[in-house]
């Protein structure tokens, strides 16, 4: 294992999204340049405008399943671009598989031919509704692949089959992070994902619209948490996949409990149909991140959920 340099120029894929801003930010902080490419599918230039004057900071508009190309040494590639969201990939099934499959492939083609470390943004949904509780990265899933969410599992089962091919045939240096449930400022209130739904309808007085009898568990992992874990993998050289999660497993009727409280107390709790092939339980096995990359969220969900709260209380305020 090679382990990655602490410090150079990064592309992050994705770069405007929820998770590769906060990725760019932790970067920059670090002392990394950044080049962001998004083509704003799913995220927005907003999302990093705050970055926008940091020396360093490059956003480009560009589709990775069109052009990839980036000047000039580059010695990390973060391939996080992707709709993520259930209900972007529905609504957006062919840029998904396109991103995930053509996607990966020019990622890829950039880091070896630059010769940067790769680190593919893979997720716990590779494990579909799983059989095995908690989910070891030996568990190789159950996934339906032609069901609603297959686009999305199969096109990032896909991507690691890529990953691991680009490794062994052209040997570039990647590392697979398989990402869980993962909350925090600038996700988007409609979509349509557990938490910021409840944030968006507490903080609106309205109902909780929760899916089935909100019996099945998710573990939810603050972003700043899964940024450490993912910067972790990337310096480490691992190859993974490695499970980046909190284990901490909470049901989603405990969630929207916890979300009403923190938005004033003021809504009620609506039980909704629950989605096709909706998992019943997730939580990660997350021993190897603890021992090979020194991993372990630190933030609890008290204050990870306050934090998010208060940002999005801020930014439906100045939408209003
Ligand atoms: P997001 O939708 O906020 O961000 C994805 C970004 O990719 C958006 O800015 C979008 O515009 C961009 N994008 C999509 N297709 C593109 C294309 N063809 N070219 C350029 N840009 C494109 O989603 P997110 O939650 O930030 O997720 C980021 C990555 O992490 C995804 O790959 C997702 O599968 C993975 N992931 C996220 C979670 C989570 O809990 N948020 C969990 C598991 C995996």
């Amino acid at each position: 294992m090679r382990a990655v340099q602490r410090s150079g120029r990064a592309v992050v894929t994705g770069g405007a999204g929820f998770l590769g801003s906060h990725l760019c930010e932790a970067l920059l902080d670090d002392g990394w340049q950044v080049v962001a490419l998004d083509n704003f599918l799913t995220g927005a230039p907003g999302n990093v405008a705050h970055l926008a004057q940091r020396p360093g900071f490059e956003l480009v508009h560009c589709d990775v399943t069109e052009n990839m190309h980036v000047r000039g040494d580059v010695d990390l590639v973060l391939h996080f671009a992707s709709p993520a969201s259930p209900v972007d990939y529905l609504e957006l099934p062919i840029e998904t598989l396109r991103v995930g499959s053509v996607g990966t492939e020019r990622a890829l083609r950039l880091a070896r031919d630059k010769g940067a470390r790769f680190v593919q943004a893979s997720t716990s949904e590779v494990y579909g509704d799983p059989q095995v509780h908690p989910q070891p990265e030996t568990y190789w899933g159950h996934v339906n692949p032609i069901g609603p969410r297959g686009v999305y599992d199969e096109a990032k089962r896909y991507a690691e089959a890529l990953v691991t091919a680009y490794r062994g045939a052209h040997g570039v240096d990647t590392g697979i992070v398989r990402i869980f449930n993962t909350y925090g400022p600038r996700m988007r209130p409609y979509d349509g994902r557990a938490i910021p739904t409840f944030i968006r309808q507490g903080l609106a007085g309205e109902p909780l619209t929760v899916a089935g009898d909100g019996s099945q568990t998710r573990s939810v992992c603050y972003v700043d948490d899964l940024v450490t874990g993912i910067l972790a993998l990337a310096r480490s050289g691992h190859p993974g996949p490695v499970n980046i999660g909190n284990p901490h497993e909470r049901t989603v009727l405990e969630i929207a409990e916890a979300v009403v409280a923190a938005t004033g107390g003021r809504s009620r709790i609506e039980f909704v149909e629950r989605p096709v092939d909706d998992p019943e339980v997730r939580r990660p096995d997350t021993t190897l991140a603890r021992t090979e990359l020194g991993w372990e969220p630190r933030v609890s969900w008290e204050e990870g959920l306050q934090r998010t709260v208060d940002w999005f209380a801020a930014a439906l305020a100045r939408s209003a």
